[in-house]
C-alpha cells in the first residue's frame, strides 16, 4: 500500500461557457465558469481527479504550493492529509480548506480505483442509485453572441423553468434572488409557483435582504410549497430573529460551513437545514460528518452547489448517495453549462435526477481534448470577478443590500 503515495500534483484552469451570464446577489458568473481541474498522480501510476472554483479565478499556483507538503503522502492517510495542510490553527494564517477538498476528492478517487470500488462504497455504500436535483433558476443576461437566454421578467422566468422541466424533469425549483428589488423577485417567485402547481420551491437571495424585507417576503410566500427559506438575511442571529416573525424552515450554505458554526447553530436553533458543499466544508468526508451531527440533532441536510464541472458533480453525487438523512433535492449549476471536461461530455438528468457513478473511484475521467480546448479558452478570456456585475460598473453588494438592479433594464454587457 505504501507505493500509493503522491508523486505529482497538476492543476489546469479551464473556462467552460454557460448558456448565458447568471446573476446573484454579489455579482454574476460572466457567461462562463472558471474551474481548476486537479490531477494527483501516485508513485504506482494511479491518477485521481479533483476540482475547485475560485470566484472566477485560476487556482493553479495555490495547488503548486501544496507540492512540498504532499509529495510522498499516502493517499489512504486522509486524516493526516487534513492535519498537514489545514489544521484549525494553521488555517488562521493560511486557509487551505477548499484546496484540501480538491486533494481529498483525488485521494478518494485513487483509493476507489486501487480497490476497484466506487467512492460511495468507501463512504458507507450508496442508499440510492440517483440523486434528485432542483432546477436552480437564475436571473440571466442574454448571451452576448446569440442574444438568447435573458431571464429578467416573471414571464421569462416561467418560460425558462418550463423549458428546464421539459428537458430535465425537475419537480423542485430554486430561484436565486437578491438581484432585483424584493417586490419584483416576489412577483417572479409567485408566478413560478403558480405555473408549476403541486411542485416544490425554494428562494435564495444570498443574505442580501434586510430583516424587514425578509419578514415581508417570507410572510408573502407562506401559502406556497416552500422547501425552505435559504439565507434570506446574513448571520445566525438574524436568521434566528427572523424565525420569530416567519414560520418557514430556514436553510444556509453561508453561515454554517464548519463544525464550530454547526455547534453554535445547534445551540441557537437559527437554521433548520444545512446545505453541505463538498468544497466549502473541505471535502466529502467532512460533509458526511456534518450530516451525522445534523441527523443526531434533528437538522435537515441537502447538497449545495458552488458551481461545478463533472468532477465536482461526481463528489456531490457520491455524497448525496450515502447520506441517510438527505431530505431535499440537491442544487447544481450544472444544467447552465454548455459542455464539460469529462469523457462523454455533460452528465444527463433523467426525471430530474442524475445517476450516481458506479465505476471505480469517482467514476469520471477527463476528456483530454475538451480539457485542452477549455484551458485554451481560459487563456484567451482570463478570469472574471465573481463578486461584480458586468451590467453595473462600480457597484458592489452591501449586506443588507438596497441598491438593486433595475428590472426594467434589458442589458447585454461586455463580459471581458
Ligand atoms: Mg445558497
Amino acid at each position: 500500500m505504501s507505493s500509493t503515495t503522491i508523486a505529482a500534483i497538476r492543476a489546469t484552469p479551464v473556462t467552460v461557457p454557460l448558456e448565458a451570464p447568471i446573476l446573484h446577489s454579489n455579482g454574476a458568473h460572466w457567461g462562463r465558469f472558471v474551474r481548476t481541474i486537479v490531477e494527483v498522480e501516485t508513485a504506482d501510476g494511479y491518477l485521481g481527479l479533483g476540482e475547485m472554483g475560485g470566484g472566477g479565478e485560476d487556482a493553479t499556483r495555490a495547488f503548486a504550493g501544496l507540492v512540498p507538503y504532499l509529495s510522498g503522502h499516502d493517499v489512504f492517510a486522509l486524516e493526516a492529509l487534513k492535519l498537514k495542510i489545514c489544521n484549525p490553527t494553521a488555517s488562521l494564517y493560511n486557509n487551505r480548506t477548499q484546496l484540501h477538498a480538491a486533494i481529498e476528492f483525488a485521494c478518494l478517487d485513487i483509493m476507489g480505483q486501487k480497490l476497484g470500488v466506487p467512492v460511495h462504497a468507501l463512504l458507507g455504500g450508496k442508499l440510492r442509485d440517483t440523486v434528485e436535483f432542483a432546477s436552480y433558476l437564475f436571473f440571466r443576461y442574454a448571451d452576448a453572441a446569440t442574444g438568447r437566454g435573458e431571464v429578467r421578467t416573471a414571464d421569462q422566468l416561467v418560460a425558462h423553468a418550463a423549458a428546464l422541466k421539459a428537458a430535465h424533469g425537475f419537480t423542485s425549483h430554486k430561484l436565486k434572488g437578491g438581484v432585483y428589488p424584493p417586490a419584483h423577485e416576489l412577483a417572479c417567485y409567485r408566478a413560478l409557483a403558480a405555473s408549476l402547481p403541486g411542485e416544490r420551491f425554494r428562494y435564495d437571495p444570498n443574505s442580501a435582504l434586510s430583516l424587514a424585507d425578509a419578514i415581508e417576503f417570507g410572510r408573502s410566500i407562506l401559502d406556497l410549497r416552500n422547501d425552505y427559506y435559504e439565507d434570506p438575511v446574513w448571520g445566525m442571529p438574524q436568521m434566528k430573529r427572523l424565525k420569530d416573525f416567519v414560520p418557514l424552515p430556514t436553510a444556509t450554505n453561508s453561515v454554517v460551513v464548519n463544525f464550530e458554526q454547526l455547534a453554535q447553530n445547534v445551540q441557537t436553533g437559527a437554521v433548520d437545514v444545512i446545505l453541505l458543499d463538498t468544497t466549502f466544508w473541505g471535502g466529502i468526508r467532512p460533509c458526511l460528518k456534518a450530516a451525522g451531527v445534523c441527523e443526531t440533532m434533528g437538522l435537515g441536510v441537502a447538497v449545495h452547489s458552488s458551481g461545478e464541472l463533472g468532477v465536482q458533480l461526481a463528489t456531490m453525487l457520491h455524497m448525496g448517495a450515502v447520506v441517510p438523512n438527505l431530505g431535499y433535492a440537491a442544487d447544481a449549476h450544472y444544467h447552465h453549462l454548455t459542455d464539460d471536461v469529462i469523457a462523454g461530455g455533460l452528465m444527463r438528468y433523467e426525471n430530474g435526477a442524475i445517476r450516481v457513478p458506479d465505476a471505480p473511484g469517482l467514476g469520471v475521467t477527463l476528456d483530454r481534448d475538451r480539457l485542452a480546448r477549455y484551458h485554451e479558452l481560459f487563456r484567451e478570456l482570463g478570469g472574471y470577478p465573481y463578486d461584480r456585475d458586468p451590467g453595473r460598473p462600480g457597484w458592489f453588494a452591501h449586506v443588507p443590500n438596497s441598491a438593486w438592479a433595475d428590472p426594467a433594464a434589458s442589458l447585454r454587457p461586455a463580459l471581458r
